[in-house]
């Protein structure tokens, strides 16, 4: 299958270009959410990615699809025909039903968001915002990350304003306080924007040490968040 798909690209290639010499080229299928069909070229090579649902199509169907991508890849004019062939087969029944199933299957997200297992965080950012800030600081979006990669425990995206907490640390197993010494460390963040000292960047200013020294747990925050 893979070597008739190859081959189907190559005789296409060869009938847009029929002397320049043929690139290396690859084709896979790949598992989409959406039936998608992707070529690129990279350092003289062709990669193309198939929706799966497309394996096991007809040769004419492959041949349209082989058309369309290359064509598109070196702007070329789309053939009626092949333009016709490949939308009929994908608004057909069953593959319409089975692109259904599959968006259904691949597409489930895991919604991150400010509430979690054990902990909440808008919760947690009100909580130290009255304690330390006075209520001043805007709740910028509060979410825990989608996955539970610890080598960055948090960190604050100014571009879409919003603190990110690594999943990890939604368990009843962490204590509140080090939870809160993440959150409390990105609202300094928010509050000591990153400044240019000269070229370099600033991140951890001395006022932004000094205010992080006012965390109560400071610590025990740390030393938790270390031995983890
Ligand atoms: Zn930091």
């Amino acid at each position: 299958m893979r070597d008739r798909l190859l081959h189907i690209f190559q005789e296409t290639y060869r009938e847009m270009h029929p002397r320049t010499p043929m690139p290396e080229l690859t084709v896979e299928f790949f598992a989409f959410v959406n039936i998608n069909n992707t070529v690129r070229l990279r350092e003289g090579k062709l990669l193309v990615r198939l929706s799966d649902l497309l394996e096991g199509a007809p040769e004419a169907v492959l041949r349209a699809i082989a058309h369309i991508l290359l064509a598109k890849m070196y702007r070329r004019p789309i053939a009626r025909p092949h333009a016709t062939c490949y939308r009929r087969y994908i608004s057909g029944r069953d593959i319409a039903r089975k692109a259904h199933l599959v968006r259904q299957m691949r597409g489930r997200k895991r919604i991150a968001g400010a509430q979690g297992q054990t902990y909440n965080l808008e919760d947690i950012f009100d909580n130290l915002n009255t304690r330390f800030f006075h209520g001043l600081l805007a709740r910028p979006q509060m979410t825990w990350s989608r996955d539970h990669a610890r080598n960055r425990l948090g960190h604050y995206d100014p571009g879409h304003n919003t603190i990110v907490v690594s999943r990890a640390f939604d368990h009843p197993r962490v204590p509140c306080f080090a939870v809160e010494y993440i959150v409390y460390h990105e609202m300094l963040h928010l509050k000591h924007p990153v400044k240019l000292r000269g070229s370099r960047r600033c991140v951890h200013s001395a006022e932004f040490q000094a205010e992080e020294r006012l965390f109560p747990h400071l610590d025990q925050a740390k030393c938790f968040l270390k031995r983890l």
